[in-house]
């Protein structure tokens, strides 16, 4: 057995040159020239490619509407400004996300109340969330960490029985399912992101699916300053030059050049998630009798889109820190990362009066996970030159 005083840091020479991100766009002949033929089109922004891209979408998860948006972000934002997220609301999300999906309930002037996660699947758990409900609670962000569905079925019947609104952040889901039913017809709307790390990219982009018109309607409408040409819905006379803007809504249109992309990516989409799927499968065989880190979780009844491959270690049965491991596999060149920083530990959720303690179990992971590179461009020789980083330095530090 090693001695902890014998363990110095990691020092050996990287067997590889170029850096290894932990996730990459793919983008290939056909993505270019769907690109060049929309720029040589009438229509560069708000034209056809905007519907397809949206009705492709839609078709593929199951839901009956969807629009697409600069990003993300700002997708999340429209679906908070659907929900009728106002002052004084309170919105419960999960602490291990990125920022985004809590921002967009303080953009609507609400207050997000952060639920503690699952300790194995590190989703939001239902269990934490049932005694956050107030009489100020409208709505709930779920987030599919990783790729790993929420907890549907509990999720729903509690939203349910208090009349909350369940946006689904969904930007490492897409692909994803419950129970036999994709992500993306399961929540009262799904966002889902395009940018690059993600699943499929339109630079930066990002779409709300729905089942609801009325939510619909709002999403279409924020998108485009607030401003409607419907005759029916307008409120005052009607010129055949005449719009309207009847709300505060953004630009927040996604272009045709970035759509045409999108829907070119998106005929590659099951080839992309069965390329993360087999990397992550190969990863499971190859660490699965390594003692000192736990993978992640197979949920049952669940297919999980593999956007990130999260390793957690067991510091009891290791010499060192998630941070020395870290660097000595930067070391490697393996572009290992964190998700996440637990959103209230950064400074300005802190200066809003959110402590640490506030959720343990998402603080105790988040010392203790680090994300493998997993990507579909992945060659075969980066898979293992992973595989051999991972062993060589978890072994290295391993209290055997
Ligand atoms: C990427 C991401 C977002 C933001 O999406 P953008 O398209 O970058 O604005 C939001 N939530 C999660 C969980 C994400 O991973």
């Amino acid at each position: 057995m090693k001695k902890k005083d014998e363990i110095a840091l990691y020092g050996g020479e990287p067997t590889r040159n170029s850096y290894l991100p932990y996730s990459q766009q793919w983008i290939d002949e056909d993505d270019l020239k769907a690109v060049i033929e929309i720029l040589q089109d009438d229509f560069i922004t708000t034209g056809p490619m905007i519907a397809h891209f949206e009705q492709a979408v839609a078709r593929y998860v199951g839901s009956q509407y969807a629009v697409a948006f600069s990003s993300g972000t700002a997708a999340l934002h429209a679906a908070c400004f659907a929900a009728n997220i106002n002052k004084n609301d309170e919105v419960i999300t999960t602490p291990m996300t990125f920022a985004a999906s809590s921002n967009c309930i303080l953009y609507c002037g609400g207050k997000p109340v952060f639920a503690d996660i699952d300790s194995q699947t590190y989703n939001i758990s239902p269990k934490s969330i049932y005694p956050l409900i107030t009489n100020k609670t409208k709505a709930i962000i779920t987030v599919d960490f990783t790729g790993q569905p929420v907890e549907y079925d509990e999720i729903m019947q509690l939203a349910k029985k208090h009349s909350l609104i369940v946006i689904d952040d969904a930007a490492h889901g897409l692909g994803a399912s419950y129970k036999g039913k994709r992500i993306g017809s399961i929540g009262d709307m799904t966002m889902f992101s395009f940018h690059p790390v993600k699943h499929i990219t339109t630079g930066e982009g990002g779409m709300i699916t729905t089942n609801n018109k009325d939510f619909y309607n709002k999403l279409l409408q924020f998108r485009n300053h607030g401003i409607t040409r419907d005759l029916r819905k307008m409120k005052m006379k009607h010129e055949p030059w005449y719009y309207e803007m009847q709300t505060l809504g953004y630009n927040y249109r996604m272009t045709d050049i970035q759509a045409a992309l999108g829907l070119s990516q998106f005929e590659k989409v099951n080839t992309f998630l069965l390329e993360r799927k087999k990397i992550a499968q190969k990863y499971n065989r190859a660490f699965s009798n390594m003692e000192s880190i736990i993978l992640p979780l197979q949920q049952e009844g669940c297919i999980s889109s593999w956007h990130l491959y999260i390793i957690r270690l067991k510091l009891e049965k290791l010499h060192t820190h998630r941070t020395e491991i870290y660097k000595a596999l930067q070391k490697e060149n393996i572009g290992v990362n964190v998700h996440y920083i637990p959103v209230y530990l950064h400074p300005y959720y802190q200066q809003l009066g959110y402590t640490r303690g506030l959720c343990p179990q998402a603080e105790k992971t988040y010392e203790e996970i680090l994300t493998l590179p997993l990507f579909p461009k992945m060659t075969e020789e980066d898979q293992n030159h992973v595989i051999t980083g991972v062993k060589k330095i978890i072994s290295y530090y391993s209290i055997d």
